[in-house]
């Protein structure tokens, strides 16, 4: 697909979904301004990350290092300034390349991972890394995410790490949830969390499918790839 056309597609999508948005904070009472939109560029090139900074898109979700890495290191070459959010499953060997290029990683779900960011921060930034503390809300480990009293061991050590600073929490609404359901109870978790924690005040849920109840229960984020850049290949 031509540039143009492509460009075209995505500004339709960028709409749509900033329509969704818009309703969706308009039926819940808040500001269209207190919903970021972060774009889950996946599996899709550098060049349509390019096409929606372009169309005014500020934030950016990649799941994979290799990837992210590299889309980043492409956007930087072109000039195009973007908050690169890390939202998949990290392990710790990569802590330190994503360190370099992450703005927020939203997946960190251990002590371990907790630590090995806080010291990979260190060495390669100069200044602290955004940290959202990824909750498992039905307390499966398999698609990753803290729960039970890890919730809290994690965000506390994630508050007093050097390296990092906790900037609130991220969920994913479990398959079979309702996800009203699932994203209520997101919100009572990051509730007790900024109780302690005053700044960590993010709270990131709502996909393509679910970002109207994420809204209706108070996302500060949502994560949207399909409806923006189209079906992914279901492999990954
Ligand atoms: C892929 C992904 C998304 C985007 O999902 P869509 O349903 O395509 O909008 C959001 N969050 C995470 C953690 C993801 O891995």
């Amino acid at each position: 697909m031509s540039d143009d056309r492509r460009r075209a597609e995505l500004a339709a999508n960028l709409q749509l979904v900033r329509e969704r948005i818009e309703r969706a904070c308009v039926a819940a009472g808040r500001s269209p301004g207190s919903v970021t939109l972060t774009a889950v560029t996946k599996t899709y090139p550098a060049s349509d990350v390019l096409l929606l900074a372009g169309l005014g898109v500020t934030d950016v979700g990649e799941n994979k290092d290799q990837e992210a890495a590299g889309k980043a290191a492409q956007a930087r070459a072109a000039g195009v300034r973007l908050r690169w959010h890390f939202v998949g499953q990290l392990q710790r060997n990569k802590a330190r390349s994503v360190a370099s290029y992450a703005d927020v990683v939203e997946s960190v779900d251990s002590l371990r991972l907790a630590a090995a960011l806080d010291r990979a921060a260190l060495a390669v930034r100069d200044r602290p890394l955004d940290v959202l503390v990824q909750v498992s809300l039905d307390g499966d480990p398999a698609r990753g995410g803290a729960a039970g009293d890890d919730l809290w061991r994690v965000s506390d050590a994630v508050a007093s790490s050097d390296g990092l600073r906790l900037g609130g929490v991220m969920a994913v609404a479990p398959r079979g949830w309702e996800p009203g359901r699932a994203f209520e109870r997101l919100a009572e978790l990051a509730g007790r969390i900024v109780a302690t924690h005053p700044g960590a005040t993010t709270v990131s849920a709502g996909m393509s499918g679910d970002l109207e109840e994420a809204i209706r229960h108070g996302a500060t984020h949502v994560r949207i790839g399909t409806s923006l850049l189209g079906m992914r290949n279901s492999l990954r």
